[in-house]
């Protein structure tokens, strides 16, 4: 049984919250959008949108470059939103925030600028069965140049890392363990905290993908005790291309940087260069800087309806859809974690994942279907594919309720 939500959903006052995501309001196939794919990519407030186009109309110059009052109000706005980062996972410090286009390229980061000068044949990195596929591949990339092998911490049928097992497998050829924080299938809450104590005591450090997390969960990364994060700014309601990683400082500071170019050294000869401190000696070349000056955008946005209401509103549409959602017959869920954020992967009997989803397309309902980037973890259920629900703050109970209307509906003339 999932468990109870911590906090109150407050009065928050969803027509109102509607009312800031214009994209809400379209229509799909002449139906009133139902929007419940958010672990794809969630909806923009207007302010977010805004912040971009005020950005191109009045301010766009080039960040760190430029003398000029453009060039000055540009990377004042574009370092602004590395505070407001910072402070949202409370970091001990903003020169740990490293920029990324997303959790991909965070995780790549610290494969190839920590992992790679550091592994060796024998050594292992540690898994979990239900990581997304970027937080498999990258590790197999570096241990294919390096001999190092993956290590795969196992999972229950009802999608629960098995805690002890993970402790067992930390073992002294484990250079590095690598675990998502919620799984975006299974919506599976891992105890990253504990996690991460295991790894310290051992002197293994550990990546957390929190990708699916930081929409849901207040991340506090001096709090988790972990080494690496990484997460997705377009998850959070930022724009697409924006993410971060932020390292413990020490870190940042062993590492050699991932790409070379400019703004990210101190000074360049033929005969050698000498980089710049963290963050920019991680970030090369021009960034997506209109795109993170949504991302902070976004953050005030979260900080403005505060995000425990925010999270607390998502457990209660969670309780709901999962509840409306058993009540369907042949309907499975695949993910019945005690501690899981608003994502609900299932199957219906006799029925193909992607042909639901074409006809709830029909009916203006997004959701997803696939593999959801999580080959293993559909090799573990013995799936090909499953449909995802994914829900966000702004979705209502009128949704859900007409989405599993649909499905009862549009299951009839598939089985
Ligand atoms: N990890 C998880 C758990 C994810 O859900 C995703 C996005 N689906 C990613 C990593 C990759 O994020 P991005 O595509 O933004 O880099």
């Amino acid at each position: 049984m999932i468990a109870a939500p911590v906090a109150s959903a407050g009065a928050l006052d969803v027509e109102r919250i509607r009312a800031d995501f214009p994209l809400l309001a379209r229509r799909v196939h002449g139906k009133p959008l139902i929007y419940l794919d958010n672990a794809n990519t969630s909806q923009k407030p207007a302010s977010v949108i805004e912040a971009v186009d005020h950005f191109y109309r009045r301010t766009n110059a080039n960040v760190a470059r430029a003398v000029h009052a453009l060039g000055d109000e540009a990377t004042s706005a574009f370092e602004a939103s590395r505070d407001k980062l910072a402070r949202f996972i409370n970091a001990p410090s903003r020169d740990e925030v490293i920029f990324t286009s997303g959790t991909t390229q965070a995780i790549n980061l610290v494969a190839y600028s920590y992992a790679l000068p550091r592994l060796q044949a024998g050594d292992t990195i540690l898994v979990t069965q239900m990581e997304h596929h970027a937080n498999i591949v990258p590790w197999q990339l570096v241990g294919a140049r390096t001999g190092a092998k993956l290590k795969v911490a196992p999972i229950t049928e009802s999608g629960e890392l098995i805690v002890e097992r993970f402790i067992e497998l930390l073992t002294p050829e484990v250079k590095l363990a690598a675990v998502t924080h919620v799984s975006n299938v299974l919506g599976t809450i891992n105890p990253v905290a504990q996690l991460a104590r295991e790894c310290r005591k051992r002197g293994i450090p550990l990546l957390v993908d929190g990708s699916q997390a930081a929409p849901h969960l207040r991340i506090d990364v001096r709090a988790l005790g972990c080494d690496f994060y990484a997460l997705t700014g377009h998850k959070l309601f930022a724009p697409t291309g924006t993410g971060m990683l932020w390292a413990r400082r020490a870190h940042l500071d062993a590492m050699p940087p991932f790409f070379g170019g400019g703004e990210m050294i101190r000074e360049v000869r033929f005969e050698g260069t000498t980089f710049a401190d963290p963050p920019h000696k991680f970030e090369a070349g021009t960034p997506n800087i209109a795109g993170f000056v949504g991302f902070g955008a976004a953050l005030d946005y979260i900080e403005s309806i505060g995000f425990e209401r925010m999270a607390a509103r998502e457990h209660e549409l969670l309780l709901h859809a999962t509840t409306a959602m058993r009540s369907i017959p042949g309907l499975r869920i695949i993910g019945e974690a005690r501690d899981k954020a608003p994502v609900i992967a299932f199957l219906i009997d006799g029925v193909h994942a992607h042909d639901l989803a074409t006809l709830l397309d029909h009916e203006g309902i997004a959701v997803r279907s696939g593999h959801h980037c999580a080959h293993p973890l559909m090799q573990f259920f013995g799936v090909a594919a499953t449909l995802r629900v994914s829900l966000a703050f702004y979705n209502t109970h009128a949704e859900i309720d007409a989405f599993v209307a649909a499905v009862q509906r549009v299951r009839k003339l598939l089985a």
